[in-house]
């Protein structure tokens, strides 16, 4: 097993990380910015570095600092958590270039699938369903582009191929807008990520966001972790998520399932992944792979009790993966709301000091969050402040057991947007399950 780990990053994340290393006996080697120095995972690491000020490149993108930190600590890996460096492919590649283990994939499986005309490409020879699209980047002949839409049929959108975060998408509903819509994504592109490849897809108008957790040895094994729903959106943001989706049946689980594992061994894949589907009537539709952790990994933790930081952990040790297929079995149901700093009607985000902080609880409740009574929320970073997790033998449970805690929760000081949430827990077409990407903005909007 590794004997010490950087984590480089900030957070529940940290602190999830930090509780699976301990957990394994891990030694922890915390990095922090200035405006962090009273984070939990900062006090509770054996180790603790200040790696720069509080905007991030100057910490958590720094990856000079963040390899120094491993120096001096004789760390053996670094794990990356989700956002910041989890998906740079160069990070990836320096930090083994200075003799550390990344905790996750390969840099060129990162970049591959970095890349997300790559990545569908590599998933289409996979034999992985996709959204019909444009096989490739566009160009700038505009005579092609307005075939290759013609041909998809309108609606189309048009995306960047290093967007992320739901950025970089322009959804395009008739021929005259085509155009305009690719250059002013290109350039947005360009400006935002580096990189002003565009493609086009087909815009689906009814889908829901499915995805598949898997874990892989890089050794020649694979397995996957069933689906997650995260159709509750806002501006293409995830907001609430569950495990497994309402509908999907044993046979689709295990048919997509396959297929991703299959996807796996064939481009060798080494961590934990995440292949992201638009469902529609039936059908999946590969969007894009995350390769990192997820925010959303609780709900399948819960449902499958398996530990997947734990898991990367091993597996970034050379260990082979212990679990097989038929050892992963899925049981009740799982749902994760993501409480952010934020007002819950402008959705502006909302920082400063929590005076009071009382977490719920009782039985199938779980919150991964650094927070507590007096911690000052930073304006610098992701608005996520707790992740509230609750489980259940079914799916009603699960809602109940969510109902209570969110009712029970006390985050005094700042805004929050647990009202939004209390709001959605007890919405009737929320109850029935199923809803698509687009059902929370109308909701909202109404
Ligand atoms: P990001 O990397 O920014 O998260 P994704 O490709 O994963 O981008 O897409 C994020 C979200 O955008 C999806 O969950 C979905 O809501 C919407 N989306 C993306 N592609 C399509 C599409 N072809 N049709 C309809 N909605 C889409």
């Amino acid at each position: 097993m590794l004997d010490k780990v950087v984590i480089a990053n900030r957070g529940e994340i940290a602190l999830r990380i930090l509780r699976a290393c301990h957990e394994l006996g891990i030694k922890t080697v915390a990095v922090y910015s200035t405006v962090d120095r009273d984070l939990l995972p900062v006090r509770l690491a054996d180790e603790a570095i200040c790696i720069g000020r509080a905007p991030s490149p100057e910490s958590y993108l720094n990856i000079p600092a963040i390899i120094t930190a491993a120096e001096i600590t004789d760390a053996v890996a670094i794990h990356p958590g989700y956002g910041f460096l989890a998906e740079n492919a160069d990070f990836a590649e320096k930090v083994e270039q200075s003799g550390f283990i990344f905790i996750g994939p390969r840099p060129e499986t990162i970049r591959l699938m970095g890349d997300k005309v790559s990545a569908i490409h590599a998933m289409k020879e996979a034999g992985v369903p996709c959204v019909p699209g444009s096989d490739g980047p566009l160009d700038d002949d505009d005579k092609r582009n307005l075939q290759i839409a013609k041909k998809i049929g309108y609606p189309v959108i048009i995306k960047a191929a290093g967007g992320g975060g739901g950025r970089g998408m322009r959804v395009v509903h008739a021929e005259a807008s085509l155009l305009n819509a690719i250059s002013l994504t290109r350039t947005e592109a360009g400006t935002a990520f580096g990189n002003s490849s565009v493609y086009m897809e087909k815009y689906l108008e009814t889908p829901r966001h499915i995805e598949i957790q898997v874990l892989a040895d890089g050794q020649g094994n694979a397995i996957h972790l069933g689906e997650r729903d995260c159709s509750m959106q806002r501006r293409h943001q995830k907001v609430l998520e569950e495990a497994p989706a309402p509908g999907i049946t044993e046979e689709q689980r295990q048919r997509i399932g396959k297929i991703c594992v299959d996807a796996c061994l064939r481009i060798n894949y080494r961590g934990a992944g995440t292949f992201e589907f638009l469902y529609q009537d039936g059908e999946f539709y590969f969007i894009e792979m995350n390769t990192r952790v997820q925010v959303e990994h609780p709900v399948t933790e819960m449902i499958t009790r398996i530990d997947i930081v734990k898991e990367q952990l091993k597996i970034a040790s050379g260990e082979k993966l212990s679990i097989k297929q038929e050892d992963v079995i899925i049981q009740g149901h799982a749902i994760e709301c993501r409480i952010n700093a934020e007002d819950p009607k402008t959705f502006l985000p909302c920082p400063g000091k929590i005076t009071w902080y009382h977490p719920p609880g009782g039985p199938g409740i779980r919150i991964d969050s650094h927070i507590y009574s007096s911690y000052q929320v930073p304006p610098n970073y992701d608005s996520l402040i707790a992740k509230l997790i609750a489980f259940g033998n079914d799916r009603h449970e699960a809602i109940r057991r969510m109902r209570n805690a969110l009712n029970e929760v006390v985050i005094d000081g700042i805004k929050t947007n647990i009202p939004l949430h209390q709001d959605l827990i007890m919405d009737a077409n929320f109850k029935q399950g199923g809803t698509t990407i687009h059902y929370l903005e109308q909701k909202i909007k109404n």
